[in-house]
This record gives C-alpha cells, structure tokens and sequence, in this order.
C-alpha cells in the first residue's frame, strides 16, 4: 500500500476558534476519498489546509511522502476544482482550461497538446472558443475539471462541485467524475455534505462533526457498523430511526422504555438494565415476520410512494418510525400493523456516551 496523503494530528485554530481538532487520515495512492458531515463541521477547512490555502496550526501533512506544511498552493502538486467553478469570464474554454500551464510559461505545442486532450476527455471539443456565460452549468462544471485535468496533479480536490447542478445532472457526474477519477489514475479528496454522494463515489468515507473524525472506513463499514450514533444516522437514506429502549433484569431483553410490554428477544447478552438508543434502518423493517425476529406494533400515520418506494410513517409507543418498502404494500393510514426485523438488524448505542454496544 502506497500513501498518497498523510495528516498527522492536524489541528486548525481560527482566532480562537478550533475548526479541526487532531485530524489523522491516511489516503492510499489512486483511492477516492468523500469528507462528510453537517454544513459547519469543518470539510471544506480541511480540504483547503491540503490545498494549501489555509495555514495550519499544528500536526503534519505529507503528499508523496514530503511533507508540505508551509509550502503554497502551486509546490503542492495539488488541483481544486471548486463549488462556484471560478472560471474568468472574460476568457473562452481554452483559454480557461490552459491557464494555469501558460501563466507557468510552458511550450506552446505542450500548452495545445494537454488542452487538446484534456477537451476531448471531458468532451468539450466543440466548445473551445465559448465564453463561460454561453456553457451550461454542466459544461462549466467540465470547464472547471478541464483546468484541474491539465495540470496533471498528483491529487484532485474537489469541494462540493456539483452543489449548482440540477439533480439529474448531479447524478450523471457523479459518475462522470468516478471514471474520470479512474482513467487518471489519480487520488481525489471530495468534499460533500450529501451522504448519498459520498456513498456511491468513494472507496473511503471520512465522518466529520464540530472538527472532529467521527469515523471513517468504507462506504458499507460505515452504514453495516456505524460507531456511534451520530454516523449511523448521517449515514444511510432515509436516515435510522432511532427509540429509546432498556435492558432486562438478565440483559437477555429489550423493552420499549414508554411501553415496557413491547419485549424484543436480543441475540445477545447485554448489561442488564442499561439504557439505550436501538437504531432500526427505515429498509429493515418489514411488515411480513421475519424468522427469529423482533416484533413491535405500530399505528399507521402516513403512506407516502415515489412509485417504485413505500414510505410508512408509523408510531410505536409515541416514537415515530420511518418504514422503507420497495414496493407498494397494503397499509392504510389508521391500520394497526406489526413491524419485524431481525435480530442482527437492530444497532445499538449507549444513551450518555451515543456509542455502539455490540
Ligand atoms: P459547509 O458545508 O457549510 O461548507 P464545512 O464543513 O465546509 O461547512 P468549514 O467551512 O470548514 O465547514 O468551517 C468550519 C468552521 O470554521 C465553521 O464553524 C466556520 O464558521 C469556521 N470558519 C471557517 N472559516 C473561518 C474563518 N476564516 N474565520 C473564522 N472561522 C471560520
């Protein structure tokens, strides 16, 4: 395993203000890496410390093994490719994209040869005498990886570069930048608040809330063992329900802390009477039994179908429960109805310390 980028507890005050607090990341050379997490939590910080944008006020970062702290953006080896595209409007595609290789002085037929390449990568040939204001928000959006193309970086970094598109264009460049990702053979930090984003594009999820790494690991690690209640909720769509539950007398049971007759058999031996999240994902819960599975009744409150989905909004003991189906099940607002879900589904969490109980 070869590492393309190494932080070492990196920390980042901002007067006062401690955005990353001891952020430690090894990123392996041609992975794509996602940083998620709430608007405010400090992605876009980190990705800018990498950039070399922002100062940092202590720890290391290593790209290809040398450090870089101290070092400005253009010895970094490094291409961003931002949310607002920051194309210069006066200048046409061409001109935008080789920019960078001409303020550098490079030959002429070099500058040509890239800008050549780079355009018919993207598939913008046809549009290299357009200004930025004659594109369409995907094409600036090429425009703007085009530019990072040419430079031939060691390192992508892109902070939420699809933010401005519509959602059908969204998920085409999702994929767009995938095997762009994979045909460079590059390493990409990616930044996004949208988990789903992240999920599908990336081999390695970093967690982030208030500056810190609340976990990272691969896109199914994440949503099969969140580590704590705050990932097993940001990750997954729609997000885990969560209801508050206590062990038994012999930690062999769940009860329903409002509705204590509302038993679930656990596979497994728990501190008796201990407090604590059960997290049930919306797509877990059926309304067929499941073999050796938990049962709980609901109330129908809702039904809602996007065609191909069923969401059930339905209240167990005055918790409200999202149910997932995809299909178009016979419930109606009102009905009685059990909900089932195996045993090895049900994630738990520590109500004082929100951490999994295994
Ligand atoms: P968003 O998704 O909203 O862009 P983010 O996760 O990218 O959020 P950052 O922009 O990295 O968050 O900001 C992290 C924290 O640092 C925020 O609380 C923000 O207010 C603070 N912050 C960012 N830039 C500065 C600055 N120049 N001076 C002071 N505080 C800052």
């Amino acid at each position: 395993m070869m590492l393309q980028i190494e932080i070492d507890s990196l920390n980042k005050h901002y007067a006062g203000f401690h955005a990353l607090k001891n952020i430690n990341i090894a990123i392996e050379k041609g992975s794509f890496v996602a940083l998620v997490g709430p608007s405010g939590c400090g992605k876009s910080t980190l990705l800018r410390t990498l950039a070399g944008l922002e100062k940092t006020s202590s720890g290391d970062i290593r790209i290809a093994g040398t450090s870089v702290i101290g070092k400005p953006p253009r010895e970094r080896d490094v291409a961003m490719v931002f949310q607002s595209y920051a194309l210069y409007p006066h200048m046409d595609v061409e001109h935008n994209m080789n920019y960078s290789m001409r303020l550098k002085r490079r030959p002429k037929p070099e500058i040509a040869e890239r800008t050549r390449v780079a355009a018919e990568t993207l598939g913008l040939g046809g549009l290299l005498d357009r200004l930025p204001k004659a594109l369409s928000g995907g094409q600036r959006q090429r425009v703007a990886m085009g530019r990072a193309i040419v430079r031939n970086p060691k390192v992508f970094l892109f902070d939420e570069p699809l933010s401005n598109l519509d959602a059908a264009l969204r998920v085409h460049m999702r994929s767009e930048i995938r095997k762009l990702h994979e045909r460079l053979g590059a390493t990409s930090v990616y930044v996004t608040h949208d988990q789903v984003e992240a999920m599908t594009m990336a081999d390695h999820i970093v967690v982030m809330r208030l500056g810190v790494v609340e976990q990272q690991g691969s896109p199914l690690d994440l949503y099969d063992k969140p580590a704590n209640k705050f990932v097993a909720g940001f990750i997954g769509s729609p997000a885990m329900n969560f209801i508050p539950v206590v062990t038994g007398p012999d930690g062999h049971t769940l009860a329903i802390e409002q509705d204590q007759a509302q038993h679930l058999i656990l596979d497994r031996k728990l501190v008796p009477r201990s407090r604590l999240w059960a997290g049930l994902r919306p797509e877990h819960l059926s309304f067929t039994e499941v073999k050796d599975g938990l049962a709980l009744d609901a109330v129908v409150e809702s039904v809602e179908s996007t065609g191909s989905m069923t969401f059930v909004t339905a209240a167990v003991a005055s918790q409200q429960l999202v149910v997932a189906h995809s299909g178009r099940p016979e419930v109606e607002k009102g009905a009685a109805i059990r909900l089932h879900i195996s045993p090895e589904n049900v994630h738990l969490f520590d109500r004082e310390t929100e951490l999994a109980v295994f």
